[in-house]
């Protein structure tokens, strides 16, 4: 089996912490994995877990993703491209970083933030074209507004931990963009993002944990990691009738296009 997790954060700059998360992730299968900043705090610890694998004899590979998510508009209110010229810093110090992210909307838990979030959200958009860097989009209740920024700068990468409809999804995959889900699908109540799985065409799907959040059945509930891909692969795998190793190595082809 050779698993690609697209979306994991780790929460603690802990590296013998990560250095066992990275672990158990391998044993499972998981070859490579991208550690997903989107604070301060988490962008440092990704940037952590990446030192980890290079030191490590035998590790999963970590690409990292940095950025400043929707919950960081109050410290950028004033200036939003103060968040680029931070962000422009990290990337200069950490030339293999493979993607800006995540970065994105939150309508449902705070959209009295909306103005603030939109541009936020467009400085770093631009700053990753830019760049010429794959981008890492959260998008909840707001899918109207990511694709209007999304038609306005041009950009490429992966619409993450989807739970929207067949609609917008058609939309996303029009620009180009690979959508991945997470452990959300194996939720009893989550028919709606069984038909969206459906969906996706072979050759734009992704699949993530975003742990330490949203582990699947059956350890929903419990702290999420990166070796719990496996399970969403397998639940995925047979929801569309493919074998769990074949579906592994296609969503793995497919990530090393996007992230590179
Ligand atoms: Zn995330």
């Amino acid at each position: 089996m050779r698993l690609y997790d697209t979306h994991c954060h780790f929460e603690a700059a802990d590296p013998s912490a990560i250095a066992a998360t990275l672990d158990r992730a391998r044993t499972a299968g998981v070859e490579k994995l991208m550690a997903v900043g989107g604070s301060a705090a988490l962008n440092g610890s990704a940037l952590v877990a990446a030192q980890c694998a290079a030191e490590a004899i035998v590790s999963p590979q970590v690409r990292v993703a940095l950025g400043y998510d929707r919950d960081q508009t109050a410290a950028f209110r004033a200036d939003p491209d103060a968040a680029c010229r931070q962000l422009a810093t990290l990337l200069a110090d950490n030339p293999t970083v493979a993607a800006v992210g995540e970065i994105g909307l939150d309508y449902h838990y705070s959209p009295e933030t909306r103005a603030d979030q939109l541009a936020l959200f467009g400085a770093e958009l631009e700053l990753a074209r830019q760049r010429d860097l794959p981008v890492v989009i959260h998008t909840r209740e707001a899918d109207n507004d990511t694709l209007s920024l999304l038609r306005e700068i041009p950009s490429r990468g992966i619409i993450h931990c989807y739970t929207g409809t067949c609609e917008f999804a058609r939309q996303f995959l029009d620009l180009g963009f690979f959508i991945s889900i997470s452990g959300i699908v194996t939720f009893r109540p989550a028919e709606n993002v069984r038909d969206v799985t459906r969906f996706i065409p072979d050759d734009r799907f992704l699949i993530e944990t975003d742990s330490p959040f949203l582990a699947p059945v059956p350890l929903r509930g419990k702290p999420n990691e990166p070796a719990n891909v496996a399970l969403t692969c397998a639940f995925i795998a047979k929801l569309r009738g493919l074998d769990a190793e074949d579906f592994a190595a296609l969503t793995f082809a497919n990530a090393e296009r996007v992230i590179g």
